[in-house]
């Protein structure tokens, strides 16, 4: 399975998902219609599904173009059925979802939205979390709670290191630049600031990046971590007040 990177809009990223032995196609979260089909075009390819993380607009607002185009189906949260354009298949919570040889577990993880899924690719190792986890950081809360959001990137700690994250945004140099300053003697940090700064500066994208380099160096996955709640003065507090905290923070940073 290969999974290429389509730039969208001004900063997000859109993915496409090609079985070699099919040439059967996946694309998640398309924000618009328009690189999606050149990007196809140029591969001499066709599209098979459309597969959306959440409702927002930047993550599904090429799927009517793209169904009406290629005739693809588009699948996404059940419980979302209504704000999800163009709905076909309705998936939930821990089921598979399989055509072909695409393989990917559903699991709900709500926070940034009510409705906010992520698709496990498990055979493969891949994650497609939207704006749930993003490299460096997480999503705003705009409909959830501190304690969905947190539950939900627990469930996301719980899958394996070498896992490769694919999020909805290049938020990661920014993202770094909070982390740096609550976690600043982070040395693993450091090192992967100077590989984004690297890649930034030559206009390269920071995604994929691994749940092992998240879990190190993304300070709101660390909020169980004894340093962090030192330096946030919450030596005592529970992960999911030190979570809160940074959220806090970081909507004002
Ligand atoms: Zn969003
Ligand atoms: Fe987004």
């Amino acid at each position: 399975m290969f999974v290429e990177i389509v730039p969208c809009l001004k900063d997000n990223y859109s993915y496409v998902i090609i079985d070699p032995k099919t040439n059967k196609t996946c694309v998640v979260d398309p924000s618009e219609s328009t690189p999606i089909i050149k990007f196809l075009e140029k591969k001499k390819l066709k599209l098979d599904y459309i597969l959306n993380t959440h409702h927002h607009y930047d993550h599904i607002g090429g799927n009517e173009e793209l169904k009406k185009k290629y005739n693809a189906l588009v699948v996404g949260y059940k419980g979302d059925k209504n704000r999800i354009p163009s709905i076909d298949i309705e998936v939930e919570d821990q089921q598979t979802w399989s055509s072909g040889n695409f393989n990917a577990k559903i699991i709900f993880i709500p926070g940034h939205t009510i409705g906010h899924i992520c698709f496990h690719f498990f055979g493969e190792k891949i994650l497609f979390t939207g704006d749930t986890l993003f490299s460096l950081g997480c999503g705003r809360l705009f409909e959830g709670t501190y304690e969905q959001m947190w539950t939900s990137l627990e469930k996301i700690k719980a899958l394996p290191r070498e896992t490769k994250i694919y999020c909805g945004h290049e938020y990661t140099k920014k993202n770094s630049e909070f982390c740096i300053a609550y976690d600043p003697d982070n040395n693993d940090l450091k090192k992967k600031i100077n590989e984004i700064n690297k890649k930034r500066l030559n206009n390269l994208p920071t995604i994929p990046t691994t749940l092992g380099d998240e879990i190190i160096t993304n300070i709101f996955l660390r909020s169980d971590n004894d340093d962090i709640k030192r330096n946030l003065n919450l030596v005592g507090s529970n992960s999911l007040e030190v979570f809160s905290k940074l959220r806090d923070l970081k909507d004002n940073f």
